[in-house]
């Protein structure tokens, strides 16, 4: 939708949106899972689409549930009346790039075709749901679900024994919702993972007016630091401040909620030193809130630094493991050995259950585009030019897939980011791109190897300044899905530096970009 919106409004081109759910919203469309709602905050969680929507539409909550972001995003489509460009239900199955017309040949499930000068995936970072192939799945008599596939009618976990697998950012937003209408339920952790409270709250009137009448500075804020939140991170080191000032600061954002605790000190992701301070300040908070010192300790064994996987906004996590309808399984110490008919068995205990939800996370970045069967130059298909990680020029196109661009590609700063800054700054630089072709008459755009080469070394450069590789079970490094090559995805670089980067590409002729006139 997002590229439809700016391609077609501002080139007057012919755009085919294919959407494989039968409605819009992407990832809101899909994860329905109890609890979900965005972790950014509403007033900056929003695609710039114009300033006529930011000041028509109001937001409830600080942090917005599934339903009302998804409300927001048909609000979108109909206000730019974009549901006559769009075809629901189309799932695209093949790609495939004809080079004697420089144009792409697309088939879809339903059987249908098309044919495209360009190619624009949005096919989402986190779409590709990560299954984890446990032994004994199709013997379990009661029901599973994973989390990014939830059923549209919703679960109903009265007065049963439900099990989760899984504690990141999904997890941890579904498992208080859980608990509170489950008989019983029983959480199986793998790694234990920090969480930093949201402290939800609906909207006050006034907040909102400020909003409205501060989008523009909101936006220019989000344009221009790290991650595309509406806040800087301080320039000041964790620890050059001392530690009584330094954990009064820490207690003021814990008790604030949300992101901006990250953004305390500029080294927490750069330095072990100034990142176990917050990393201690978090474990110390998880032990004084859980009452029972077993499970408090099992909660905060991490071993990992704070903010090094993304970090999860949680509403009441910690404290849903007072409750006397919870327990938690350290999975590390006991893995789980197979699914039976009646629930999880570990290799020390049997769990029975008549519901197992797993919030196992996705195949990230890479899963959902090679999934999509693109084949491009000398019949080179995309799985096979990325079997050893991913490869492309700033995330925006992949060598050897002509007039094919892709929204947060591999490469790009995605995931590191609120999305939607992300996703508009490459829509924006997309769009100039066809606009530039179109002005010059030009008909195919390309990258070659050695763009990609230099591109990936400048993404490993940003992501070793950081402590973003040191996490060896990370999803941001492909680790979470057995057999996939193990290499650092996003561009650590920060947004606003990539942003600056995109803008020097083009003021040096698009250097790095090749380009070929129509035959
Ligand atoms: P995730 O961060 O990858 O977490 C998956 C969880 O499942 C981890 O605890 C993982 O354990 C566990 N797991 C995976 N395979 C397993 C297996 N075979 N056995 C046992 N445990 C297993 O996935 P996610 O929670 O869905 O979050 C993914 C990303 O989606 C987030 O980081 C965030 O960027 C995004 N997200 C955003 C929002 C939002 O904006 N509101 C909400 C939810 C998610 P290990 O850690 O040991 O691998």
């Amino acid at each position: 939708m997002y590229q439809l919106y700016s391609l077609r409004d501002k080139l007057g081109m012919t755009a085919k949106v294919l959407e494989a759910g039968s409605g819009v919203g992407g990832t809101w469309f899909w994860n329905r899972y109890p609890g979900a709602r965005c972790d950014s905050e509403s007033h900056t969680y929003m695609y710039y689409f114009s300033k006529e929507i930011i000041q028509e539409w109001e937001w409830s909550e600080r942090y917005p549930q599934q339903p009302e972001i998804l409300r927001y995003l048909n609000f979108v489509a109909d206000k730019l009346k974009l549901r006559s460009d769009i075809e629901l239900d189309t799932r695209m199955s093949q790609a495939h790039f004809d080079e004697a017309t420089n144009r792409w040949h697309v088939k879809t499930e339903n059987g249908k075709e098309y044919n495209a000068q360009y190619l624009i995936t949005a096919v989402g970072c986190l779409s590709s749901a990560n299954m984890p192939k446990i032994k004994g799945l199709s013997d379990f008599k009661g029901k599973w679900y994973h989390t990014g596939q939830w059923p549209h009618e919703g679960v109903d976990f009265k007065g049963k024994r439900v099990g989760v697998i899984g504690t990141g950012s999904t997890g941890i937003q579904a498992i208080p919702v859980i608990a509170a209408s489950a008989a019983h339920l029983t959480v199986f952790q793998r790694t234990p993972n920090y969480s930093l409270p949201a402290r939800n709250a609906p909207l006050t009137p006034e907040f909102k007016k400020y909003a409205k009448e501060h989008a523009d500075d909101i936006r220019k804020i989000m344009t221009t630091n790290t991650n595309g939140h509406g806040f800087y991170i301080e320039d000041k080191s964790a620890l050059e401040v001392p530690e009584d000032e330094r954990l009064k600061a820490y207690e003021k954002k814990w008790e604030q909620g949300g992101f901006q605790f990250r953004a305390l000190y500029r080294d927490i992701l750069t330095s072990a030193e100034a990142n176990e301070t917050a990393a201690q300040f978090i474990r110390n908070k998880i032990k004084q809130i859980v009452k029972k010192p077993e499970v408090a300790e099992l909660l905060a064994d991490i071993d990992h630094p704070f903010a090094a996987k993304r970090p999860p906004v949680d509403s009441h996590y910690f404290e849903t493991y007072n409750r006397d309808n919870v327990s938690l399984v350290d999975i590390r110490k006991a893995p789980i050995e197979c699914i039976t008919a009646n629930g999880i068995k570990t290799t020390e205990h049997e769990y029975p259950l008549d519901i197992i939800v797993f919030a196992t996370g996705f195949d990230a970045m890479t899963g959902s585009l090679v999934k999509l069967d693109v084949t491009g130059r000398n019949g080179r298909t995309l799985r096979e030019y990325w079997h050893a990680g991913p490869r492309t020029y700033l995330g925006l196109q992949i060598p050897g897939f002509p007039n094919m661009f892709t929204i947060t590609g591999p490469g790009s700063p995605s995931v590191l980011c609120n999305m939607p800054p992300a996703i508009e700054q490459h829509v924006e630089w997309i769009t100039r791109c066809i606009k530039h072709m179109r002005d010059k008459g030009l008909d195919c755009v390309e990258v070659p190897e050695s763009s990609g080469d230099a591109w990936q070394a400048e993404v490993d450069a940003a992501a070793n300044a950081t402590l973003l590789p040191k996490v060896k079970h990370s999803w941001y490094l492909g680790a979470n899905v057995p057999g996939k090559p193990q290499v650092f995805m996003p561009y650590a670089g920060g947004l606003s530096h990539y942003r600056d980067i995109c803008e020097e590409v083009i003021q040096d002729n698009y250097r790095g970009f090749e380009f070929h006139a129509a035959r």
